[in-house]
């Protein structure tokens, strides 16, 4: 009897009957595609849990972060604040709430997103329907000036090509499909894979080249390794548990380490690039105790108990706190401190 499988799956196992194998990038990129499109991956009924879903504070003090460089960049009166993958907008809500208390920062900005899937671009225009954003499907569409850009988890979602060393020399691996099985397999075993993801490479560039050219300044937030690593990281989510990711294509969060020694060397050549240091040395440098404190004085029991139960889900080593890193991208002639990284 035939198994019970998803029509995207149906899609790719045609496609590889046709023309063969695809590479991993390629599967990762169509799975992913298809995930953003239908589902909302979101909070405890979703599968996963992003900083800003966790806690107010990840966005305020990212909103003070940015207030801080606008000012030492001399108060330019026209800023493009950018976010790459905003999901349901919690963060860009809670950086312009915060800045709202800026009142001339806050005449300045203008809210930019960067968003693929008109599912999630309707709940960002519900959730931030005070700040009239505008959408793009791409970076390089925003319109130039100095921008402010952040992206949190979303370097990620990008699709990573993974390579292995043979006897015969250096070898993509594939994704294949087993009629008999009805199921996808790997050319390669897991041993021995390193990973690059010439996509995250080129949004790299393009966001250090328009820093270069226009001024601003870019945050990224992502979990990965400052360290070129050898091995495979591409993982599949679903309800906050791992998953196969060759099964339900577009069914799974699939997601891969982001490599940010890769990052880096992206754009060197054009800007001054900040770290990483890791989620809980940054936010802590930015001082998230006193705002946890702050909160604290005025909430119920019930509310201290979540506010502390966050402090500790962003900061603490065994969980986000290390995993996650932060890095800064500047203008090279900028020449001023930057706030978080000072560790
Ligand atoms: N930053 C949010 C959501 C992270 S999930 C948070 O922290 O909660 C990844 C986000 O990136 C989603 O909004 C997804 O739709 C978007 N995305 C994924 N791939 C993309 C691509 N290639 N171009 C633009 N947006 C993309």
């Amino acid at each position: 009897m035939p198994k019970d499988t998803n029509q995207l799956h149906k899609k790719i196992a045609n496609a590889i009957r046709k023309h063969g194998p695809i590479s991993v990038a390629e599967y990762m990129g169509l799975a992913a595609e298809a995930y953003y499109k239908t589902q909302n991956p979101f909070g405890a009924g979703g599968d996963f849990t992003t900083a800003p879903e966790i806690s107010q504070m990840f966005g305020e003090l990212i909103g003070m972060w940015f207030a801080d460089i606008w000012m030492r960049m001399g108060q330019p009166a026209a800023v493009k604040l950018i976010e790459l993958g905003p999901g349901r907008g919690m963060l860009a809500a809670d950086i312009m709430r915060t800045i709202s208390g800026l009142p001339e920062f806050k005449r300045a900005v203008t809210l930019h997103l960067v968003e693929t899937s008109p599912r999630l671009r309707e709940i960002q225009a519900d959730v931030l329907k005070d700040y009239q954003p505008q959408w793009y499907d791409r970076f390089q569409d925003v319109p130039e000036g100095f921008c402010l850009i952040v992206a949190n988890e979303f370097f990620d979602a990008l699709p990573v090509q993974q390579f292995v060393k043979t006897e015969q020399g250096l070898q993509e691996r594939f994704v294949g499909y087993d009629e008999a099985q009805e199921a996808f397999f790997f050319s390669h075993p897991a041993e021995g894979i390193f990973e690059t993801s010439p996509l995250s490479q080129t949004i790299t560039r393009q966001i250090s080249t328009r820093i270069a050219d226009h001024g601003g300044a870019a945050l990224i937030v992502d979990y990965g390794h400052a360290e070129p690593g050898l091995g495979e990281t591409l993982q599949a989510l679903s309800k906050h548990q791992y998953a196969n990711p060759l099964e339900n294509p577009g069914d799974y969060d699939i997601t891969a380490h982001v490599d940010f020694s890769a990052l880096k060397k992206s754009a060197e050549g054009y800007v001054d690039v900040v770290g990483p240091v890791t989620q809980g040395e940054f936010l802590r440098g930015l001082g998230i105790g006193v705002r946890a404190q702050t909160l604290c004085e005025k909430a119920t029991d019930a509310q201290r108990r979540d506010i502390m139960s966050a402090l500790q889900r962003l900061t603490a080593e065994n969980e986000m706190g290390r995993l996650f890193k932060v890095m800064a991208l500047i203008p090279k002639e900028a020449k001023i401190e930057v706030a978080g990284f000072n560790i």
